[in-house]
């Protein structure tokens, strides 16, 4: 999956039947990558899918059988087996679960953001449950109503409300927890009062453990997904493209000793630290996308400035833009609004619904995704919003 595009974007281009195929595909390919649960239930939710599959064919196309269906879910690309099969979209180069059958990292990120029934799967299901129960607590669920997607905002506005109501400090304190240590023992959880209220960690996903065990990505954190080979080595790698890409991926190998060797498959040879699951809980998947991933420029960007000598303050205002920054003896501020994707139609609605205008907002992007710039600059013309990199930043405020 594109890192600079969420799943959501793409999903709203499909229309009603292709994203009924995809849910029920998207569920199938969960089911058939776990080993979770017994053999009866998973083949019937596998043939509940396969009936919403045929169902989103409608009359004019033929839809393949269960055994073909079950087949193509395998190495095929996303749009190939949605009707109509959409041209042009970036589903035309994912795909759920490869030659192998092992699970894409486009495969949990879709459960999440583009499926209706996610919760129903084995695995990442319990994510997706403990998520809506704790929308539910928050009054962002009406108890009875159909479980549908959730969108990133959705989940944000919900999780930032509820720590506010603690308290402004403990809302700042709270929202740095779940950026800074996705991932925490009981003990340290249980000394913050307002994430114990949120309820917000459970325990260690069956998907992100193996042999009783867990590893962090070195980047976020975060539980890294462990993928069981066939030999018995476990694919262990970060849920983040990114991540993964730059080194965030390792193989667990089962030693003589009945431990494991976690051997480095990417550039970064550090080597994380083996934990056992039982004593830690983990933010579930939507909280690590929505609230930690974008969460670790901003706490960054807050340290790389203080160390500057500047005055940050995170999060100011509620939830108005993420950084407030000022230089002591000077009278310049900066309203610091941080984007961690390229999302020219985000920052135009950011633009329009800032209550204070645009102002001396500055939108910040990460350097990777420096190549935008020109096309967002172009959105936040006529406006005295800025938009430029954390590095341009951090120089900027060092020249002030
Ligand atoms: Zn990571």
């Amino acid at each position: 999956m594109s890192a600079v595009a969420g799943t959501a974007v793409v999903v709203q281009e499909l229309d009603g039947d292709q994203r009924a195929a995809l849910d029920a595909c998207v569920v199938a390919a969960l089911v058939l990558s776990s080993s979770e649960g017994e053999a009866q239930g998973r083949m019937r939710l596998l043939m509940e899918c396969h009936g919403r599959y045929v169902r989103s064919f409608g009359v004019l196309e033929q839809a393949p059988s269960y055994e073909v269906f079950a087949h193509r879910l395998r190495g095929s690309r996303v749009a190939e087996l949605l009707p109509g099969r959409p041209k042009e979209s970036v589903l035309g180069k994912v795909w759920l679960l490869d030659d192998e059958g092992m699970p894409s990292s486009a495969l949990h990120r879709l459960a999440v953001e583009a499926s209706e029934h996610g919760h129903q799967a084995p695995g990442i299901g319990a994510d997706i449950r403990h998520l809506h129960s704790l929308l539910r607590a928050v009054g962002m669920l009406p108890v009875n109503s159909g479980l549908s997607r959730i969108s990133g905002e959705t989940v944000q506005h919900a999780i930032f409300r509820a720590l506010r109501s603690a308290g402004f400090e403990a809302y700042t304190r709270g929202r740095e927890a779940m950026v800074r240590t996705p991932v925490l023992t009981r003990r340290a959880l249980s000394r913050s009062t307002a994430l114990v209220e949120l309820s917000a960690y459970i325990g260690i996903s069956p998907t992100r453990q193996f042999g009783g065990l867990w590893a962090a990505c070195p980047m976020c954190r975060w539980t890294m997904r462990a993928t069981f080979r066939p030999n018995g080595v476990v694919d262990v790698e970060c849920e983040d493209e990114r991540h993964s890409r730059l080194g965030a991926q390792y193989r667990a190998e089962p030693t003589a000793a009945e431990g494991w060797d976690l051997v480095p498959c990417g550039e970064l040879r550090a080597v994380p630290e083996m934990l056992p699951v039982e004593g830690y809980v983990a933010l579930p998947y939507a909280l690590w996308l929505w609230v930690t991933l974008p969460g670790l420029l901003e706490v960054e960007l807050r340290d790389r400035l203080v160390a500057l000598g500047a005055e940050v303050r995170l999060w100011p205002f509620g939830d108005a833009y993420d950084l407030h920054v000022t230089r002591s003896g000077r009278s310049r501020a900066w309203r610091v609004d941080v984007k961690t994707w390229a999302d020219p139609y985000g920052l135009a609605e950011k633009l329009r619904e800032d209550p204070e205008g645009p102002g001396e907002l500055c939108f910040v992007v990460p350097e990777h995704l420096r190549g935008y710039l020109p096309l967002l600059r172009r959105v936040v013309r006529g406006s005295e919003a800025r938009v430029l990199t954390d590095g341009d930043l951090v120089a900027e405020v060092k020249r002030a």
